[in-house]
């Protein structure tokens, strides 16, 4: 999966500092939810029958299942499923269960019907198989339900056999509004029926042994109107009308075998744009209205396909391959295998016209969904505790493949910004380990983070830098070539990773994935070859809050100009270090670790920052003292004369990233006083650089328009009257429907005058919101209302949250908006408290979280009991870890400001500030 129309938030806030993220240690101690066991699931027959304006449906469901040993219970996964009938059939004959080797080309699992046609319903007068030697015996199952355990459990009064047995289950279920298992979607022009089965709803459509090793086969059948059309993982082998008047049936080829969260199929109009490479036929899908936004996610899919068979060595195991946008969708993007969905944001953009952060989004969500049908469906981890096995890996490759098809679009940059933003995450007391405890569906969804996703993501990175992309590549696919069609655990990787390469990668790994945390790695002066060094857990919080953390790791410290050494828990000194003009320990800023120099080595490798360090190291050399000086080790006068120091730097990612530091010193540590001198501050260093840059032209380079767009932002932030009035007439001439004069800086212009907008620049954006057809610029509609900061438009914004001209997937992030911003917080914290019961009884699981998270926002005690309290009444869903998480990042705050307020004012008195 892929979270990526949040994260995208979540990232600007927590570069700012404002928010450190979701993630952190499970508190609470629930009861495991694992199936018991015994039951073998080998194939399932499907049939389902949708009626999308009851927001209904019908299951019948073959389940070939075997026997571990004689039984009279057999317990699998349902929840909000309505049980018709339920038999076992044993001892069936050639007619049926053929499944015993299913595989990706074994064709079994037909419903046994002339099995179920002999039994009376009561299970006292079955026939005996023997007798014809092709009926089964049947038995019907008395059947209990488990809400709670989201389980069933059939009971048989005469004990089953060891061995093989079919399940015949005929069922009815309901298309709900919450965005997860069979689920209704909608249009103005119409319903749709769609699935989301990750992590654990797949239960929610058939019955199912629902636990990712329990792989099976599986045949797909959807009887639906006569005008509509269904997609499922696998090709379409037969379309005939009936069974009845104004429907038909399609029939699904049998898919390989797979986990049962990777299932999918989808009802309605959709209309495709069709490609094909290396022999497989790639569709990219969409409401008819939107299907000519498709092409671009088309050609990047072709190319990831040519990409990825070549790289794991592996050709992509499915017959075909459909991408597809749904209107109401939860997450960024969904893996399932042959079948992959999508939020519309993050697969649809105007080929010609789209904005290139729009086109970057959808290339790079496309190759994290493509990555996943190796790694993750291919080969599935065992158990949710290892999901950074998928999403660690698609998370690293997603870049990666982007960057290698758009070398002109900085994403290795992004990722610089990304794991910056990761560790100062992991650096909370709540942390957790990569490989964590996930035993309940709250726990499992709960660890969807920032931990699975991107620090896995930067220690597969990190690996991969040390061993060599060669090696490392042989290593994914010998790994994927043992456990194709299986499951797989962290220590099946990374001994694979050992072999393959002959370095110690099991430590490495074992040490970051096992362990939670960052390490801090600390280097004295040497004199000649070796560099005393230290290392230990770092904590982003001030001294007197920080506990004793006792965690060592194994580290690739790679130096610039020096090769990779290997750093041990108990080593002191590191060898072999001299050569380089200056000595600096993360080149490439691919290590995940934080770095501390001593004096004279800091000098040096600021003295030779704009020159001697890449884009990329720069970022990491900003992250490193801002994170240090939250930790109560230097003053944020140093960190301001650093990011001054960068303020003519060529690359606008590294400008971005010290200008978001400074806004973050801004919201979390400045008085309002304050505030103001360093507003004047920022106008005063960064103004003459603006102007320095020029005006746009039509030959202006990506990187030169990026510039100035950040540098626009800032002074339009710090009050710059110039900015403002260029931001004013900008945004006049958009609303009037007018080509923008200036491109690059248009959008920032609008959301720079919205703060201080009326309500009738609000209307207007309100029905652009309301109007647009193109998915990035409804969004950006949508996120500009929350910039407005006039009060009655902030409540205006927050009641048209909660109304249903929102789609449930988009309220938890407009409140969340408006809750991390200072300006707008309080309000916002208010009208949550007021409205709580609407906002839960209208939203989808994740929007709750957002909104936990971006309470942590806040930086004062009462707030923070506030909030505390107010979640300890109100529990949200799948959110215990991030509130821990929340209310430390309030607790920082709190402490980061007593401590460098004052520090701040003596700064300010030096430079001028005002
Ligand atoms: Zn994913």
């Amino acid at each position: 999966m892929r979270w990526l129309g949040e994260m995208k938030i979540w990232r600007g806030l927590a570069v700012a500092g404002l928010v450190v993220g979701v993630g952190g240690v499970a508190a609470g101690h629930v009861e495991a939810q694992r199936l018991p066991g015994g039951v073998r699931p080998e194939h399932y027959s499907l049939t389902i029958t949708p009626d999308l304006k009851a927001a209904t449906f019908a299951g019948s469901e073959t389940i070939d299942v075997v026997l571990d040993a004689p039984t009279t219970t057999i317990t699998l996964n349902a929840a909000e499923i309505e049980f018709v009938s339920v038999k076992a059939v044993v001892g069936a004959g050639s007619g049926a269960g053929t499944t015993a080797t299913a595989t990706a080309t074994t064709n079994a699992g037909v419903p046994r019907l002339a099995a179920l046609a002999r039994d009376d319903g009561s299970g006292g007068r079955d026939d005996g198989a023997g007798e014809s030697g092709s009926y089964g015996v049947a038995q019907t199952a008395v059947v209990t339900l488990d809400a709670a355990k989201e389980q069933a459990t059939f009971t048989f009064a005469r004990e089953l056999p060891a061995g093989r047995v079919w399940l015949e289950i005929a069922y009815r279920g309901i298309l709900n509004d919450k965005l997860r298992g069979f689920y209704l979607s909608k249009t103005k022009a119409r319903r749709y029926g769609v699935t989301q089965f990750e992590a654990t709803d797949a239960r929610r459509a058939f019955p199912s042994f629902d636990e990712p090793a329990l792989k099976a086969t599986f045949d797909v059948t959807l009887v639906v109107d006569a005008e509509d059309t269904a997609i499922s993982n696998m090709k379409v082998v037969s379309d005939t009308a009936g069974p009845v008047a104004g429907k038909h049936t399609v029939v699904f080829a049998q898919t390989p075998r797979m986990s049962t969260y990777l299932v999918a199929w989808l009802v309605g109009d959709f209309k495709c744009s069709e490609g094909k490479a290396d022999g497989v036929a790639i569709r990219a899908c969409a409401t008819p209205d939107k299907v000519k936004l498709t092409r671009f996610a088309l050609d990047s899919a072709k190319q990831t396909l040519r990409d990825y068979d070549r790289y794991f060595g592996i050709k992509y195991p499915m017959a075909k391959l459909d991408l597809v946008a749904v209107p109401d969708f939860e997450a960024g993007a969904m893996e399932n295998f042959g079948c992959i969905t999508f939020r519309e944001t993050e697969l649809l953009v105007d080929k010609k016209d789209g904005a290139l952060s729009a086109k970057k989004e959808v290339a790079e969500t496309v190759a994290h969904e493509m990555a996943h049908q190796w790694f993750g469906d291919l080969v599935t981890m065992a158990w949710w505790d290892n999901l950074w096995l998928n999403e660690g890996f698609a998370t690293w490759m997603e870049t990666k493949e982007a960057a290698k098809a758009h070398p002109k679009w900085k994403y290795e940059q992004d990722a610089a910004v990304e794991m910056d933003s990761t560790m100062d995450e992991d650096a909370g007391r709540t942390t957790r380990s990569v490989r964590a405890r996930a035993e309940t569906p709250d726990e499992i969804n709960e660890s969807f983070d920032g931990i699975a996703y991107g620090k896995a993501g930067a220690v597969i990175g990190m690996v991969e830098n040390w061993v060599g992309d060669e090696v490392f590549r042989r290593g994914v696919h010998e790994y994927l070539m043992e456990h194709s069609y299986g499951n797989a655990t962290a220590e099946d990787f990374w001994n694979t990773q050992a072999r393959v390469s002959g370095l110690p990668v099991d430590k490495v790994m074992q040490s970051f994935v096992a362990q939670p945390g960052v390490p801090l790695v600390r280097f004295g002066s040497g004199v000649g070859e070796a560099i005393p060094v230290r290392q230990g857990r770092f904590f982003l919080a001030a001294p007197t809050t920080r506990p004793a953390g006792n965690e060592a790791w194994t580290i690739p410290i790679c130096l610039k100009d020096g090769g990779c050494k290997l750093l041990g828990p108990e080593e002191t000194m590191l060898a072999g270090t001299t050569g380089a003009a200056f000595f600096y320990a993360n080149a490439g800023d691919k290590g995940y670790y934080r770095t501390d120099y001593s004096a004279g080595q800091l000098k040096a490798i600021v003295a030779n920052a704009e020159t001697g360090l890449t884009v990329e190291e720069r970022i990491g050399l900003l992250g490193d003292r801002w994170a240090l000086m939250q930790a109560g080790e230097g003053s944020v006068g140093e960190f301001l004369d650093l990011a001054l120091g960068v303020k003519a730097d060529p690359s606008a990612t590294v400008l971005e990233s010290a200008l978001g530091k400074i806004g973050a010193i801004e919201a979390r540590i400045a008085t309002d006083e304050d505030r103001k001198r360093l507003d004047g501050v920022v106008r005063r260093e960064f103004g003459g650089v603006y102007a320095g840059l020029g005006k746009g032209g039509r030959h202006e380079s990506d990187e030169h328009a990026d510039l100035r767009e950040t540098l626009f932002e800032a002074l339009g932030r710090a009050g710059d009257p110039m900015v403002l009035a260029e931001a004013v007439s900008e945004t006049n001439a958009l609303l009037a429907g007018q080509k923008p004069a200036d491109a690059a800086v248009v959008d920032t212009a609008v959301a720079l005058v919205a703060a201080k907008g009326d309500a009738a620049m609000y209307e207007k954006m309100l029905r652009v919101a309301q109007t647009a057809t193109d998915p990035d610029l409804k969004e950006d509609a949508l996120h500009t209302l929350t910039r407005f900061q006039a009060p009655e438009l902030v409540a205006r914004t927050l009641e048209y949250a909660v109304s249903d001209a929102v789609r449930s997937q988009d309220r938890g992030t407009l409140i969340a908006r408006l809750l991390s911003r200072r300006e707008t917080q309080d309000q916002a914290w208010a009208f949550v408290e007021q409205h709580w019961a609407e906002i839960e009884r209208k939203s989808t699981e994740n929007s709750g979280a957002r909104i936990v998270v971006a309470a942590g926002a806040f930086c004062t005690v009462e707030r923070r009991d506030e909030v505390a309290n107010f979640f300890a009444v109100h529990p949200v869903a799948s959110a215990e870890r991030t509130l821990a998480k929340s209310i430390d990042s309030i607790n920082d705050c709190v402490a980061l400001r007593a401590a460098q307020e004052p520090e701040l004012r003596q700064w300010l008195d030096a430079h001028g500030g005002l």
